[in-house]
């Protein structure tokens, strides 16, 4: 037994960490739960279609995430389109943040010269980034986003048509439920340090192939194990180790183990665990938000004038043009995320209403061949100021907890995930 080491949960924190101490010489076994790898990123088929469990973009500030990539032997350009910053909020304005000057004034430039917001607005964001700039992006203490803007003076449109949709598509969590400070983690890294910190990274290929699949080839390769179909039901300890149980086997035995589930899944495996209280408590804390995308493939000659655009009233907030972004051609993503009324209507009443206000934007979209909704109720914890997230290291020796919500200075994100993969497997080569 000794040495060994189980990963619980095949999402990209469980992968990442399994494919680097498969990497090391450590001999790995990773349990996934469904018949697929990917967990929150995954890709699936539709009508013959490949698409997404939900649009993710990657930020330039992702470095952990890029540098795995560029260690499974992937070329960024193969499996992401790379786009300087820009901002188009259909009807109200667009951004383009300037490709000579360093960070952060290619944003600051970039805001000057949007068209569409007023000077006043301009001059309330150039100022605003200037004095986060000052205080290096830190607060004394935490607050809500929407309290930090409203202090900062910055005008209700801005608040609605800027940093709303900024605060969503990072955070997943609306500006007054969300962490100003880390919203501003956010900024700082990919405003105010390298240039390219601000693209916008849109996968080419769905993620599974994009992240899993390689992760699970690294793995394989170095004589690593995959289970997937195979759920654990619970861990023991027993004398220096751990004994797991799926259904159909009931004593593995490992020195090290990695829970890599999703925070409510951690909890049930943490249930017969004694001393790992108060991290229970503290995932029970944990409140979580969705993510709706809604796909509609119409005529393949269709596409929007931009890859990504903004929404700023309605149920659209953002949509993405699949055939520009990964050539396939004709389907349009939408993504509402965090949570609002669109939970409060069936997915048919959602699909249609949508779709008429994409196509009032729209004009010559026509009607889709077809709709399809995909509904991530738990799709990432809700970030909130001051949340206590649980610490890589637990109380028990040799077990280490991985994912997207614990202790970290980003939101659920997959560089979240990344991180906190890369940050276990250190730990238990460094303890080995
Ligand atoms: C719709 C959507 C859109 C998103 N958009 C973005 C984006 O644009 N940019 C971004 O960076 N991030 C985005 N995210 C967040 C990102 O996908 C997640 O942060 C990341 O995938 C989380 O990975 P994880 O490994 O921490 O957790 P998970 O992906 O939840 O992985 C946990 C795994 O554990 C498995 N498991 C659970 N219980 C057991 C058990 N008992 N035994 C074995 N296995 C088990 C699960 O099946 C799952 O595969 C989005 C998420 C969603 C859902």
């Amino acid at each position: 037994m000794q040495n060994n080491v189980a990963i619980i949960g095949g999402g990209i924190a469980g992968l990442t960490s399994a494919a680097i101490l498969a990497s090391n010489g450590v001999n790995v076994t990773l349990y996934e739960a469904n018949p697929y790898l990917g967990g929150r990123a995954r890709g699936l088929t539709w009508k013959g279609t490949t698409l997404d469990n939900g649009q993710h973009i990657i930020l330039g500030a992702y470095h952990q995430t890029l540098s795995l990539l560029s260690k499974l032997g992937i070329h960024e350009e193969e499996v992401l389109l790379r786009i300087p910053l820009q901002i188009h909020m259909q009807d109200v304005y667009s951004l383009h943040a300037n490709s000579l000057l360093p960070a952060p004034f290619h944003l600051l430039y970039g805001i000057l010269l949007a068209k569409g917001l007023s000077l006043k607005e301009r001059l309330s964001a150039i100022l605003f980034m200037h004095r986060l700039q000052k205080i290096d992006y830190q607060l004394d203490q935490d607050i809500t986003l929407l309290s930090l803007l409203k202090k900062q003076n910055q005008p209700s449109r801005l608040i609605k048509t800027l940093w709303e949709p900024i605060c969503l598509a990072a955070l997943n969590t609306p500006p007054y439920l969300a962490s100003a400070q880390v919203f501003l983690n956010v900024l700082k890294d990919s405003f105010s340090k390298a240039k390219n910190d601000s693209d916008m990274l849109l996968p080419k290929v769905d993620l599974t192939k994009m992240i899993s699949e390689p992760l699970a080839l690294m793995i394989k390769n170095n004589g690593g194990k995959i289970h997937i179909k195979s759920a654990i039901k619970s861990i023991s300890r027993i004398e220096n180790g751990f004994c797991l149980a799926t259904e159909n086997t009931t004593g593995s035995l490992y020195q090290f183990i990695v829970i890599a589930t999703s925070p409510h899944k951690t909890n049930e495996l943490l249930a017969g665990l004694a001393g790992t209280e108060s991290i229970q408590a503290m995932i029970n804390k944990l409140r979580f938000q969705p993510i709706y995308t809604a796909y509609f493939q119409f005529e393949k000659d269709v596409n929007l004038p931009q890859a990504m655009i903004g929404y700023s009233s309605g149920y659209c907030q953002w949509s993405f043009d699949r055939g520009t972004i990964c050539g396939q051609h004709g389907l349009i993503a939408v993504v509402i995320s965090a949570e609002g009324k669109h939970q409060e209507i069936s997915h048919e009443s959602l699909a249609k209403a949508v779709l008429e206000e994409l196509q009032a934007h729209h004009p010559n979209l026509g009607e889709p061949q077809w709709t399809k909704i995909i509904a991530e109720k738990r799709a990432t914890f809700a970030c909130s100021p001051r949340l206590a997230r649980p610490d890589a290291i637990t109380m028990i020796p040799n077990l280490y907890l991985a994912g997207d919500y614990t202790q970290g200075k980003y939101p659920a994100t997959i560089e979240g995930a990344v991180q906190s993969g890369v940050e276990c497997a250190h730990y238990i080569l460094k303890s080995r």
